[in-house]
């Protein structure tokens, strides 16, 4: 996850900042989390290394603004037309900004805003159900071009239907809380946000277990560096069938490059590959495209590079050749992914959403082949 925060500090606003982690953090070193300060990294996406190229990449986005503080919070009044300005300018990145305070937008928004910039999703908190009946109305009025709703820490079991059903959010993530003091998060609450997402053909991601996770009754205390991990076992992902133009753009683009390769668009998946596909579910197969690069191609040296990734057997596999991301080689010739150095958290995220884009266009051009014949 790339992260950009050009100032840090905050002040608790509401139930979900409690334990906020950064005011664990900045007590352990000292520091008054409640002073708003710019940072060093104030223009990370006009930095460059010494090739003259961007530090953050195309390969990089979504950047997330602000993760140490609020985008919108007051003191940073002063400082936020200078981000904007960064924002506008990189347009090729997609930036998303978490926030408590949407009620701020329309004071905080650049002169050119219109009905939102292309490039930037705005995420709203929403920890319980009285954040949520607060704040969403006032998300949804707003000229905003991509929205999403994150619950974290979740701290109760929330209906958002109704905002869902007008379209106009793109996804929901839920949480729960981490740190020593964590409060518990029942899997009963994520379930249900789960099911008013698929309901409403809303994406849906369980981001995080926190570190009291409560599952039928018993409470399972889980180590940090597990929280993730163990939400993604979890296996209840949903990806909506409403893509937002700017992932289908983004997706679009990689692939016009790749299938001009008669190698590369060779591969197709198969009656055998859609019917595993079916049978295993979408989650379970992209477990198996995490598993299969972070073994085969995630380390720095890899001794049968070229060779690791089979033809056929998995249809993993054979997107892995369709997307060229089946070696280390092929991902540096067609997406500019260095070899030599481990992959990045990023860099794994990127191959896997290709690998699931492409399976996900192979079913549906399976589908209405099949439709079409009958
Ligand atoms: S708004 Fe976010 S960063 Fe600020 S105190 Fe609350 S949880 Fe922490």
């Amino acid at each position: 996850m790339t992260e950009w925060n050009p100032w840090h500090g905050c002040h608790k606003f509401s139930a979900g900042c409690l334990n906020c982690y950064m005011f664990r953090r900045d007590e352990q070193i000292g520091l008054d989390c409640n002073i708003i300060r710019q940072t060093k990294s104030f223009n990370l996406p006009l930095m460059k290394n010494k090739n003259k190229q961007y530090k953050i990449t195309s390969l990089d986005d979504p950047v997330y603004v602000c993760l140490t503080s609020d985008f919108f919070i007051e003191e940073a009044d002063q400082w936020r037309e200078a981000v904007w300005d960064i924002i506008r300018s990189r347009s090729d990145l997609h930036f998303k900004i978490i926030t408590k305070r949407i009620h701020r937008l329309m004071e905080c928004i650049p002169y050119d805003w219109d009905d939102g910039y292309e490039n930037v999703t705005i995420i709203c908190t929403c920890e319980n159900q009285q954040t949520a009946d607060e704040r969403l109305p006032v998300f949804l009025s707003l000229p905003i071009a991509h929205r999403e709703i994150i619950h974290e820490p979740m701290l109760e079991s929330i209906e958002i239907s109704d905002y869902l059903s007008g379209g106009g959010i793109e996804a929901v993530t839920c949480g729960g809380e981490s740190g020593s003091r964590a409060r518990i998060c029942d899997y009963s609450w994520i379930l249900n946000t789960r099911e008013q997402c698929i309901a409403n053909n809303v994406s849906f991601y369980f981001k995080q277990t926190g570190a009291n996770f409560r599952k039928d009754g018993r409470v399972f205390h889980i180590e940090r560096k597990l929280q993730m991990p163990q939400a993604l076992k979890a296996g209840i992902n949903f990806h909506s069938t409403i893509q937002s133009s700017q992932v289908n753009n983004k997706y679009d683009t990689i692939f016009r490059r790749i299938e001009a390769s008669e190698f590369r668009s060779s591969f197709k998946l198969d009656e055998k590959d859609i019917k595993y596909i079916d049978d295993k579910g979408m989650d379970i197969i992209r477990r198996h495209a995490f598993d299969f690069i972070r073994q085969r191609l995630a380390p720095a040296f890899l001794k049968n590079d070229g060779k690791q990734t089979p033809m056929r057997g998995h249809p993993v596999f054979k997107a892995q050749h369709a997307t060229a991301t089946c070696c280390r080689n092929c991902m540096k010739k067609w997406h500019g992914i260095p070899v030599g150095t481990a992959l990045r958290e990023d860099d794994i995220n990127f191959a896997v959403n290709l690998i699931m884009e492409w399976i996900e266009r192979q079913r549906k051009n399976n589908s209405s082949l099949k439709t079409n014949i009958e």
